[in-house]
């Protein structure tokens, strides 16, 4: 399995996290260009207060510690073939995954590339795991929720599809605990 996600804001971020520190091959894109930059953080349980800056900080070194791929690099097209995915980025290079995370913020270009629609409050429609109608391909976050815009939600979202792909992998519901010494 290798998982391929377009997008490094909170959602993205969130769902590499949970596949990375699980084992996966787990590749995402993006400039760090997410509007948690303008951001002052009080509402994000367990943080009293961050700036968004350093939100974006803290995770991007969580993830690549678990082994995830951070590749600076905007994407330019998605495909599906034949229950694989690929991306190119801008840089011209190309991606291909058993799975795709669109962790896109407000932008749906590359949900609609793939033919699903965005329902008429302008959000592309998916289960509650974050699958979409095409297997493989799940959608999260702002994408998916236009009217519910918080990060912790985006990070929820990320790990619940995270969580989806691991118990498919392994045939049944996983969950991610640790435990104290
Ligand atoms: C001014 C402001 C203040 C805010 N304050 C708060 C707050 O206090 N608390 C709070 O909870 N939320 C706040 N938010 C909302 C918060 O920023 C969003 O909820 C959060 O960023 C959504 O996360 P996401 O991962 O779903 O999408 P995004 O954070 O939008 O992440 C999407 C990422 O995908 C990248 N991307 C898009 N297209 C491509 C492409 N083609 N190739 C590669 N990458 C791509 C984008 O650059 C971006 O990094 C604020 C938003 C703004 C604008």
């Amino acid at each position: 399995m290798k998982i391929l996600i377009v997008g490094d804001g909170p959602g993205g971020l969130s769902a590499a996290l949970f596949l990375a520190k699980m084992g996966l091959e787990v590749d995402v894109f993006g400039k760090d260009e997410t509007p948690m930059h303008k951001a002052m953080l009080y509402n994000y349980l367990g943080i009293p207060e961050m700036t968004g800056p350093e939100f974006q900080r803290v995770s991007r070194e969580q993830v690549s510690k678990f082994g995830a791929t951070l590749h600076d690099v905007k994407i330019t097209e998605v495909q599906h073939n034949d229950g694989s995915f690929a991306v190119q980025t801008e840089t011209g290079e190309r991606h291909e995954g058993t799975h795709l995370i669109l962790a896109c913020g407000p932008k749906k270009q590359f949900a609609e590339a793939l033919g699903l629609k965005a329902g008429e409050e302008g959000n592309i429609h998916v289960e509650r795991n974050g699958q979409t109608e095409i297997k493989g391909l799940y959608a999260i976050g702002w994408t998916t929720r236009a009217n519910k815009i918080q990060a912790i939600i985006s990070a929820g979202d990320g790990a619940t599809a995270a969580l989806e792909i691991l118990s498919e992998k392994v045939g049944k519901g996983v969950h991610d605990f640790d435990f104290m010494d």
